[in-house]
Parts: C-alpha cells; structure tokens; sequence
C-alpha cells in the first residue's frame, strides 16, 4: 500500500532534552496505525509532528526527514496551517468549541475557505461520525451540553468536514465511558475506508481492536537522568 507519511531517522529535541531518537516509520495509506507504549515514550511527539503542531513549541526542535507523499512536511515552501488542513487531528480531550453543534462544524469550515452549502455539509461531517441522529433534533444547542462520548464524535465530524487525507488521535477514548468507546472504535473501523489514521493509545486492547499496524514505543534512561523514547517494533 502507499505510504502517506514516513518519518526517517528522526529526533526530537525539546530544548537540550532528547525525547525521542531515530524514528523510521512508515504511515500506509487507508489503514489504521496505532502507537503503543508507556507514558513519556514519545508517542505525542511523534504524532504533532505530522501536522506541525510542535511547531508552536518555541524548544521544539526536529532532526530527520518527515515526508508526506514524498513532499518534506518541514520544507521551507510548506504552511502549516494548509499541512493542518490536510491532516486533521483529534484530542484526548473532547474540546468542542463553545458554539452551537451547528457551529462547531461550519465555522472552521468558513475559516478555511468553505463555500459549499452549510446545511449540506453539518450534516455529511455529522453522519460520518455517527452522531447525525442523536443531534439532529438540537443542532443550535451547545456542543459542550452533549455527553463526553457525543463530544468526541462532534470533533471528529469537526476534523473530517473538509475531507483531509490523515486524521490523527491522541489517546481519543482515555477520557470516554466504555460505551462512548465502542462507538468511538465503531467510528473508526468506518473511517479507516476514507481516511489514513494515526491514533495514539495506552491501552493494548484498543490496539488490537482498531489498529491494522502497530508501532511499539518504549522509553530508556539516559545518562544524564532524562528518560528518552525510542521505536520498539513496527508490524
Ligand atoms: P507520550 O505521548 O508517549 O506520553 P510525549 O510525547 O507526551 O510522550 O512526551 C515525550 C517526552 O517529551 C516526555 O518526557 C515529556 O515530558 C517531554 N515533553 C513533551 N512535551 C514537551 C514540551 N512541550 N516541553 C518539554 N518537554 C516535553
Ligand atoms: P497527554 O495527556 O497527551 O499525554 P501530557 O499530559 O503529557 O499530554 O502533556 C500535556 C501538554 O503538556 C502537552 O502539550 C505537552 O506537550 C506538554 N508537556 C508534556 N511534558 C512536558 C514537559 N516536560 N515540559 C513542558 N511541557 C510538557
């Protein structure tokens, strides 16, 4: 399969801090990727990496190449803000925005550029969610008067309604019910048909259940007393 993102022989610096030393990985396209391992190995790093959220770290530094379709993510000619909108990116937290579910949906749409029917495309981002049929009823209600698991679903609808090619989530159920998490899951085994995903997570389980790939992180002391992350295993 295609590769949508590779990352060659990269380190992430934080300041002096090495948090994480010489990733070599592979993205498939269409297919879920989890990383796996403890708390500290890295494995946000690695993923805010991708669409250049690290960047509003004044101490981040990266070394390497990451690449996406062959383009160098870091190359000078490269916007971050076009990089975000082709991948899209999902928290650990629900954090919608303190709008309407309406709202969440159309204004980063019109931010971005969008002049496409509004109505038209709520209701495509909600349905591919799952969440279009608990929350056709109260769209102009806010998206933070929605249970925990409803609000994830509302930012992922949030991060696929321009259609990006990648969607990256980071730990997306630690803070849902194990029902919410299901569903969340669910959502992704769909997903997957359209979209290339990353998804970050603690839990073994979850990994075997949505991931096609995983990457196995792990963490080292080093000499000087920090505790630096490294790729385990890829397969
Ligand atoms: P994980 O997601 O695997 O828990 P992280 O990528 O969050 O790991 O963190 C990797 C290491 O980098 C940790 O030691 C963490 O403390 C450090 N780190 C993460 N973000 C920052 C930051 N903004 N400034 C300094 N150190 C950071
Ligand atoms: P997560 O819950 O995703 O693992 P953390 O709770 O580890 O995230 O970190 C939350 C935020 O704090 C992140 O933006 C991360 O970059 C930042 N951070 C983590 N470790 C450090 C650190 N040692 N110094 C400064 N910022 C950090």
């Amino acid at each position: 399969t295609e590769t949508v993102l590779r990352a060659e022989n990269v380190s992430v610096y934080y300041g002096d801090f090495l948090a994480l030393k010489g990733i070599y990985i592979d993205i498939p396209k269409n297919n879920v990727t989890a990383f796996i391992g403890p708390s500290g190995c890295g494995k946000s790093t690695l993923l805010r990496c991708y669409n250049r959220l690290n960047d509003l770290i004044p101490i981040f530094r990266l070394e390497g190449l990451i690449s996406y379709h062959d383009c160098n993510l870091y190359g000078k000619e490269i916007d971050p803000v076009q990089v975000r909108r082709r991948i899209g990116m999902v928290f650990q937290r629900p954090n919608p925005f303190p709008k309407t579910i309406y709202d969440n949906i159309a204004f980063g749409a019109k931010i971005n550029g969008y002049k496409g029917d509004m109505d038209e495309l709520v209701e495509r981002s909600l349905r591919q969610a799952a969440l279009w049929d608990e929350v056709k009823d109260k769209l102009q209600q806010s998206g933070l008067a929605i249970s925990g698991g409803q609000q994830q679903r509302l930012c992922i609808a949030r991060a696929v309604a321009l259609q990006p090619d990648v969607v990256l989530m980071d730990e997306p159920c630690s803070a849902l019910d194990p029902i919410s998490t299901l569903k969340v899951e669910e959502l992704i085994h769909e997903l997957k048909k359209q979209y290339t995903i990353v998804i970050v997570t603690h839990n073994m389980q979850q990994a075997s259940r949505v991931a096609d790939y995983t990457a196995f992180f792990n963490v080292i002391p080093t000499d000087e007393g920090n505790r630096q992350g490294y790729l385990v295993e890829y397969n």
